[in-house]
């Protein structure tokens, strides 16, 4: 492993390896499956909490998308939001850079994206763009990016797995050279082996010498195996690597490399962690909350056997294993349950329930805070005044006219706290 530098009092400081979560991103865009604006919100809560360094979280040229990004950037400011970067996700061209900063005034982090293969410039763009033609745009973009005051523009290379890596590194070579500040090598349709990507990984660190992020895809079974091993690669090639995640690994087609999955291969597996460490204070007791929530929010039940966070993966039957594991947990798992924040009993209410609706009404809701209030910690207040509660309510009306399903007690709790940021992100106006 390379150091990345060394400081005055002659110690080193090696390369490290950062999160960057896109489940508001490409989680979102995938077929089936997305999340209202309110829980999108959460996830940025939730990993924040966590520790990830950065959240994709939404596409700023989309109209509907705009307010909800402006309000989570709010939170930023306003230190809801304490320590996660929130970047938007583009094509890697003026027009979009400059739409974006319009409808998102306040962004401040960009991510910018071309087709790199052969593949995908012949067969997307039929004969119209060359590969110049794609430097060319991606560095006006940034140069554009810059000129406006964005303060990090990271540029993404799809389809990465499927191009020459002399190409990707003339790419990031022209991406460094206008000021970008990462390259993402995009496994777009996980055509990558933890091999093969550790080598290219690797390439790309030493020859463009910007950092690495690794988006890796499950198609062949191996996101979360490709994304460690490309980190490494980054890694050894003397550069900081930034591993794309989503929670419970959902995105396009067989899914992205899975958020919990990721950190409990860099710090569990055999040595890995002793060499290669993730950047900052990322809690992995807040695993099982965000995977619950993702998986509510999403509507996709957790696998039984998902590493960390599914039913099972605590759960031991057969004789050998039950008197192994009671006689020393450690005979038969690697990590507690603990450390996931798992363990606590969950109460699933069985008899009257009153749930919240867009159709709810006071009384309902009422009773709703009532149930809650026992619950929450002292620092929240909760509605007091009907008037108070007939805003609040109007609200989670609105909340639940996206997702017609009861909203958590989170949610509940995030709309009594932050009731002006709810309105905001809440708006939608499609024929203003
Ligand atoms: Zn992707």
């Amino acid at each position: 492993m390379v150091p990345k530098a060394i400081t005055k009092r002659g110690d080193t400081i090696l390369p490290k390896i950062y999160l960057i979560d896109v489940t508001n991103r490409d989680g979102v865009q995938t077929a089936r499956l997305g999340l209202s604006k309110l829980e999108k919100t959460m996830i940025n809560v939730y990993l924040d909490e966590m520790g990830v360094f950065q959240s994709e979280f939404g596409f700023p040229t989309t109209r509907h998308e705009q307010y909800y990004l402006q309000a989570n950037l709010e939170m930023v400011q306003q230190g809801i939001l304490k320590n996660i970067i929130l970047s938007g996700w583009i094509r890697g061209i003026v027009e979009d850079v400059e739409l974006a900063i319009k409808r998102v005034p306040g962004i401040k982090h960009l991510n910018l994206s071309q087709s790199t293969s052969n593949q995908m410039i012949d067969g997307k763009f039929q004969g119209r763009k060359t590969r110049d033609d794609i430097i060319g745009e991606m560095t006006a973009a940034v140069d554009a990016a810059l000129s406006h005051g964005i303060q990090s523009v990271g540029v993404n290379a799809e389809d990465a797995s499927r191009t020459d890596v002399d190409f990707l590194v003339k790419y990031g070579q022209a991406a460094k050279t206008h000021g970008a500040v990462r390259l993402r090598y995009c496994d777009t349709l996980g055509y990558d082996n933890p091999f093969s990507i550790y080598e290219t990984a690797r390439t790309l660190a030493q020859q463009v010498q910007l950092p690495i992020e690794i988006h890796c895809h499950g198609d062949l079974g191996m996101a979360v195996a490709t994304s460690i091993a490309g980190a490494k690669g980054a890694i050894d090639g003397g550069q900081d690597a930034y591993i794309n995640t989503t929670v419970n690994g959902i995105g396009e087609r067989a899914g992205n490399a899975d958020l919990v999955s990721v950190i409990l291969a860099i710090t569990k597996s055999k040595d890995f962690g002793k060499k290669y460490q993730l950047a900052g204070d990322v809690k992995l007791d807040t695993a099982w909350k965000i995977a619950q929530f993702s998986s509510y929010a999403f509507g996709v039940e957790i696998p039984i056997n998902q590493p960390g966070v599914g039913k099972n993966c605590f759960a031991h039957a057969s004789g050998i294993h039950a008197d192994g594991v009671l006689k020393d947990p450690q005979n038969y798992e690697l990590y507690s349950y603990e450390e996931l924040g798992r363990g606590e009993p969950v109460l699933v209410e069985t008899g009257r329930e009153i749930c919240t609706g867009q159709y709810s009404g006071i009384s309902g809701f009422r009773h709703v805070v009532d149930v809650l209030s026992n619950k929450i910690p002292e620092d929240i207040t909760l509605p007091e005044s009907k008037e108070e509660a007939n805003k609040i309510l109007e609200l989670v009306r609105y909340a639940n006219v996206e997702t017609h399903k009861p909203l958590v007690e989170d949610e509940l709790m995030f709309i009594c706290q932050y009731p002006d940021i709810v309105r905001k992100l809440l708006t939608m106006a499609p024929l203003a």
